[in-house]
């Protein structure tokens, strides 16, 4: 789960994690209000969209030419202007894809006088099953960028999680970014307090960048990305009340309330699967003959008729869908239970699209039959690459 660069310095600052201040604005009017409650004389109005890039952004509905979603103000009339032409307005970045995103809040914030800029990420590191420390002295970049052309910049340091975060950790980040001094015990500092930050909320990431220094040599987090592992969001009410769902992809959002595991992908051929692993074979091998799911999809090991309905209803709401193929393992679920569950599904949704079944597992045969007496035009598959070859024929003779 992400959350927006405001919430993620109010969760980071409260780690002790130094942040310029700032408010979040919903309109124009609490934009000039923000910048009203700051001492000033410099603003920074940003557009709090989940993505990054927005200062290189472009608005849709403004000329190319005109300043992106991270902008300067010296004054309350300059925060006005620059709020009126961000909200509501859709912003492209390297990150958004072209359809960009709808810039809904602000976030007005301290603009300080940068002498330089730095990169700074923790991150878990799934080689070594620990948190690492990725550093770089090329901040206010896009770090794809760096890791392609300058490889030698980026440092990476592993921490171990039996002794936590150490001062010779620091240490090393300050020597990596060329820091001494004072400011090198900023960053150990600073090292120590997201190391916290990444532990005390289980985060999955924590990306800095920029971290600056100012030019009164004070160490900052200028912008924040932070991510936390769904799997411990039970753990913390208070960061789940942080979710934006109108960030988030409607139908994603949807089976999120299903407990089902949905990704929204690009092609026509919708995909119901048990298990993460058989879901991710059965898209290799619908691409293998030679056509795109429309979908990951796991129903998860004790999927019943209603996840399964919800599960069709959820592929079918995508327009692109020509097709979907089943593919499910009875295991500790036996196949004339699912294949129940399936007709139920296609008979309540009103199933307008080719079905192809592959069964295997508990009562496979007796789960077969259940399919063909059903009266229903669903199409057996014998194996995963059988299902496969019949549902792409379908979507294609329909095409
Ligand atoms: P993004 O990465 O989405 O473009 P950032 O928050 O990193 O957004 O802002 C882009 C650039 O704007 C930063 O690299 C920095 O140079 C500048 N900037 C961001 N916040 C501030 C601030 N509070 N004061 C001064 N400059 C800032
Ligand atoms: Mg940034």
């Amino acid at each position: 789960m992400n959350i927006h660069e405001y919430q993620a310095k109010e969760v980071l600052s409260k780690f002790g994690v130094p942040v310029p201040a700032g408010f979040a604005a919903l309109t124009v009017d609490e934009a000039v209000a923000a910048a009203g409650k700051l001492p000033g004389p410099l603003y920074v109005v940003k557009a709090q969209i989940h993505a990054g890039g927005r200062g290189k952004g472009k608005f849709t509905e403004l000329p190319p030419e005109a300043k992106g979603g991270v902008r300067l103000a010296r004054s309350a009339e300059d925060v006005r202007a620059a709020a009126t032409d961000m909200l509501g307005n859709t912003l492209v970045t390297i990150q958004t894809g072209p359809h960009g995103k709808q810039v809904n809040r602000l976030y007005i914030t301290d603009g300080v006088d940068i002498a330089k800029e730095f990169y700074l990420a923790l991150l878990v590191d799934r080689a070594t099953g620990r948190i690492s420390l990725v550093v770089s002295t090329e901040g206010g970049m896009d770090i794809e960028t760096v890791a392609h052309d300058t490889p030698e910049k980026i440092q990476t340091l592993t921490i171990d999680p039996a002794t936590g975060v150490m001062p010779h950790h620091g240490r090393a980040v300050a020597a990596a970014l060329g820091l001494t001094g004072d400011l090198a015990k900023q960053a150990e500092f600073v090292t120590a307090k997201l190391y916290d930050a990444f532990v005390g909320t289980d985060a999955s990431q924590i990306e800095i960048n920029p971290l600056a220094v100012t030019d009164d040599g004070k160490l900052m987090v200028l912008d924040a990305k932070v991510g936390f592992d769904p799997n411990a969001l039970y753990r913390h009410p208070d960061l789940v009340a942080l979710r934006d769902l109108t960030e988030e992809d409607p139908a994603e959002v949807e089976a999120s309330k299903y407990d089902l595991a949905f990704i929204k992908l690009d092609g026509t051929i919708g995909c119901l699967v048990n298990g993460a692993g058989l879901a991710m074979a059965t898209m290799d091998i619908i691409k293998l003959n030679g056509a795109e799911p429309a979908n990951f999809l796991d129903v998860g090991g004790g999927a019943d008729k209603e996840k399964v309905t919800n599960a069709f209803k959820l592929i079918l709401k995508d327009p692109a869908v020509k097709g979907i193929l089943v593919n499910i393992f009875g295991g500790i679920m036996r196949c004339d239970i699912i294949a129940e569950g399936i007709i139920a599904a296609a008979k309540e949704v009103n199933l307008s699209v080719p079905l192809v079944v592959r069964l295997e597992g508990t009562n496979v045969e007796l789960g077969k039959k259940i399919l063909a007496d059903s009266g229903l035009p669903i199409i057996s598959g014998n194996d995963l690459g059988d299902a496969a070859a019949k549902i792409v024929a379908e979507v294609n003779k329909a095409a």
